[in-house]
């Protein structure tokens, strides 16, 4: 079915505000204004949202920025949540989908999780045919992007 993901998008943001607040990272969204309509399960494309959105937090230190980004391309609709945080290393980039997988960096070890969000975000992501791409740099952040078909 079609999914607003600019409504989710919102909802998520709303959920994150008082984790980023008190670390004094602001929270950015950039989307167009009206629908951003993807083809998919409301559920699933909010814990996309949720996951990603709350790893930025979680993994970025006291005053950093997290950016949300909307856009349409085409047939697609791309999600985009940047981060100032900790980055990830070259050789975790691969297993990050894997279940129970958390990076030994010490600085995201001292965060607490079980290492099962990435994992579903990437079932659900390739569930609807859509891709999901890391990019990071140790010590200066992460742009998680992923891209679904537009309903
Ligand atoms: P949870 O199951 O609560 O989500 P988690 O956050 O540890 O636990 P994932 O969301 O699957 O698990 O993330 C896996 C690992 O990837 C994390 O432990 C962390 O090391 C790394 N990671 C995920 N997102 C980021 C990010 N935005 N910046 C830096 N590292 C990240
Ligand atoms: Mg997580």
């Amino acid at each position: 079915v079609p999914v607003d993901l600019h409504r989710i998008l919102e909802d998520v943001v709303d959920l994150s505000t008082m984790a980023a607040r008190h670390k004094d990272i602001s929270l950015v969204v950039d989307s167009p204004t009206d629908p951003v309509l993807a083809l998919g399960d409301p559920d699933e494309l909010d814990r996309i949202c949720g996951n990603l959105v709350s790893n930025a937090v979680k993994y970025t230190p006291e005053g950093g920025t997290v950016t949300v980004t909307l856009s349409r391309r085409a047939d697609r609709v791309e999600l985009s949540c940047a981060d100032t945080g900790i980055g990830i290393a070259p050789e975790d980039l691969d297993r990050l989908g894997t279940e129970f997988f958390r990076s030994s960096n010490p600085e995201a070890v001292a965060q607490p999780g079980t290492g099962l969000g990435l994992a579903i975000v990437q079932r659900i992501v390739e569930r609807h045919g859509g891709e999901l791409v890391v990019e990071s740099e140790l010590g200066r952040g992460s742009v998680f992007r992923v891209t679904l078909p537009a309903a």
